[in-house]
């Protein structure tokens, strides 16, 4: 259900972008989903779709960005792009830890016309 809250979330921040920019219908949503976050896009565009009706939001789009998972190596503080089942550093082969990047859910930027 978390995908449900994060849509009615985004309707109502949308709704108030649009409100204090004086538009009248919020066109499109930026937004970024990490590979690793446990929210599935499609599933809270459906959800936002159910909330938006009735409100600026109803018709709005949604611009997707899938944000990559990285990891920081605790030897030399490289930033990498995790692999599947390697953790490994490319430069000195230690094991990275995760950062945030991959795990945001996060909507940038609201588009208002
Ligand atoms: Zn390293």
């Amino acid at each position: 259900m978390h995908e449900y809250h994060k849509a009615v979330e985004w309707v109502n921040q949308a709704n108030e972008e649009a409100a204090k920019r004086g538009a009248e219908k919020v066109t499109a949503l930026n937004v970024i989903f990490g590979e690793s976050s446990d929210y599935s896009p499609e599933v809270v565009k459906g959800y936002f779709d159910e909330a938006a009706v009735g409100t600026a939001c109803e018709g709005a789009k949604f611009n997707i960005t899938v944000s990559r998972s990285m990891l920081k190596c605790p030897e030399c503080g490289n930033l990498f792009e995790k692999k599947l089942l390697d953790y490994r550093c490319p430069s000195c082969g230690a094991e990275g830890n995760p950062t945030e990047s991959g795990n945001e859910v996060e909507l940038t930027s609201v588009e208002v016309e």
